[in-house]
């Protein structure tokens, strides 16, 4: 079986793709590795995407993107894509449980959170500490949450947090957000919100569960290490620092610029027939809206690819 298009990640990038394509009667197959939806799965409120509805959560909005792909008859596997082969024209794509064919292929792979990179992250991942507030925010109901980061998701996600903590830190690197100032607007009028300046965390510890992390103020190099609340014993620390871009596997094949996927305005890669879509391609603006947009124009382009190659 030879599909016409293969798109790869079921993000806003994948599932605009697979919309377009599908609509477009191109047989049309999306491979995904875990949770539909790929970082905006984990973000609480999706306030400005066009026409979002009310109270609009990613997963509620990428539930909508995923029968409407599916409606128009594209087709959706849950495999792990591990190699790929874009040396001939029929294009060769390797998963963990199956191997797929594909006049062409749209690489929608996202982005993953940056780690802090300190001792004890890794362990304590799931154990206190987390990259999704949406997953573990109500586990810490009327405890102390901390944020680290400074740009639109630490903000956002530390406004959402406060719907359960009882007190939310953001701890941020400089000693001026990134964030958008209508966020930022947000953040600084929440009684609940309080912010550590010019800091960062150099240390996670605790044995099974999180106790405490050090930070370091980066002007005065002073640290020093937070603990719970006595009476509570327990508290979070949510990392919202930026995000990597899901591209190894094309490393050496396709174009890249520091992971990213280098694409022009039709979203053709270095390879014929190839295109990438989404947070893991050079852009200047990653949001729902632009992934989704980049989606639209690869399945346009590759409907033209096809019919002027085969
Ligand atoms: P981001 O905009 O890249 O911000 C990353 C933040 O983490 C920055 O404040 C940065 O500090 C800090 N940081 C980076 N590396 C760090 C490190 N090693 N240690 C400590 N702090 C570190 O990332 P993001 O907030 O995840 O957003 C990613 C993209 O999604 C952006 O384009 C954003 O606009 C978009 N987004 C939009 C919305 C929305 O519009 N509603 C919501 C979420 C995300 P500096 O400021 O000092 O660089």
């Amino acid at each position: 079986m030879i599909y016409d298009v293969i798109i790869i990640g079921a993000g806003p990038a994948g599932l605009s793709a697979g919309i377009y394509a599908a609509r477009s009667r191109l047989n049309t197959l999306i491979i995904e590795k875990g949770v539909d939806g790929g970082q905006i799965a984990t973000t609480a409120d999706v306030e400005n995407y066009p026409a979002s509805i009310p109270n609009e959560t990613g997963p509620s909005l990428v539930a909508r993107m995923v029968e409407q792909a599916l409606n128009f008859g594209a087709k959706k596997v849950s495999d792990e894509v591990v190699e790929v082969d874009f040396s001939h024209k029929i294009k060769l794509v390797k998963g963990k449980n199956a191997e797929y064919k594909s006049k062409t292929v749209i690489i929608a792979t996202g982005a993953v959170p940056r780690l802090i990179g300190c001792p004890g992250e890794r362990e304590l991942t799931g154990r206190g500490v987390s990259y999704c507030a949406t997953c573990d925010g109500p586990f810490f109901q009327d405890l102390e949450v901390y944020v680290v980061g400074g740009g639109d998701a630490a903000v956002e996600e530390a406004i959402y947090l406060t719907k359960f903590a009882k007190k939310v830190t953001i701890i941020h690197r400089r000693d001026e957000l990134r964030a958008a100032k209508s966020i930022q607007e947000k953040a600084f009028a929440n009684p609940k919100i309080d912010f550590i300046w010019d800091s960062v965390v150099t240390e996670i510890k605790g044995e099974n569960m999180l106790q405490s992390f050090v930070i370091k103020n980066l002007k005065t190099n002073e640290e020093r290490e937070i603990f719970p609340d006595e009476e509570d014993g327990a508290f979070g620390l949510f990392v919202y620092i930026g995000n990597i871009p899901s591209t190894n596997i094309f490393k050496d094949i396709i174009q890249m610029d520091r992971g990213y996927i280098i694409t022009n305005d039709k979203m053709e890669t270095n390879i014929p027939g190839v295109y990438a879509a989404g947070d893991n391609r050079v852009k200047t603006l990653r949001q729902v809206v632009t992934a989704a947009a980049d989606g639209a124009i690869a399945a346009v382009q590759a409907e033209k690819y096809i019919e002027e190659n085969f």
